[in-house]
């Protein structure tokens, strides 16, 4: 029966990568250090959509500490023909001036994306600025980062599920696939 543990694609019936079990044990974990962490500093979570949405979720699920969590994404556009594509941050309505602030990802590939949020979010003056990532593809990693929180390094295939999509699909999967 096709339900939320099973991935077809074009027919092919693909294995969890990573199960919903560990993915909870290690969300559970990070959530643990994060209380520790961030005692008595109402830290504000910036979970970036659409991938982080159900980490997002468990994480804070699983904090025990006063905290809050606030949605954000990057727009692509197209700004000038010779600038080419340029990342808009949208949907950051708090001020987070000195506010200790942790981004949600789901996945670090290249680190792009999460240094032009690093470089955006360092402007408006937070406190402290980390990241919490599900995924890290460390290999694929051109950025110099400090990812303070990350629940799995993992090779550079792309994967699906748990919030990740493939064109779209699969974001509600309980587990994580491989699609290589
Ligand atoms: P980066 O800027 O670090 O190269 O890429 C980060 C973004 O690329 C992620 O937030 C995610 O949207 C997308 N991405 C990178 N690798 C994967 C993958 O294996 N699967 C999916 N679904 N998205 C990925």
């Amino acid at each position: 029966m096709i339900g939320p543990n099973t991935m077809i694609i074009k027919d092919k019936e693909f294995a969890p990568f990573i199960e919903s079990t560990r993915i909870q044990e290690k969300v559970a974990q990070l959530a643990a250090r994060i209380n520790d962490d961030y005692a008595d500093k109402n830290p504000l979570l910036l979970a970036v959509l659409n991938g982080s949405f159900m980490f997002a979720a468990d994480l804070m699920r699983n904090m025990c500490i006063p905290a809050e969590i606030s949605f954000i994404r990057l727009s692509s556009y197209n700004r000038t023909r010779s600038t080419g594509r340029v990342k808009e941050l949208i949907g950051l309505e708090e001020n987070i001036f000195g506010r200790h602030l942790i981004i949600v990802e789901d996945i670090v590939d290249t680190g792009l994306t999460i240094r032009h949020l690093l470089d955006e979010l360092q402007e408006l003056g937070p406190k402290s600025l980390e990241i919490a990532t599900l995924l890290h593809k460390s290999a694929a990693t051109k950025e110099s980062l400090t990812l303070k929180y990350v629940g799995f390094d993992i090779p550079q295939k792309f994967v699906v599920g748990y919030g990740l999509d493939y064109d779209g699909q699969g974001r509600n999967l309980n587990d994580i696939y491989s699609l290589a």
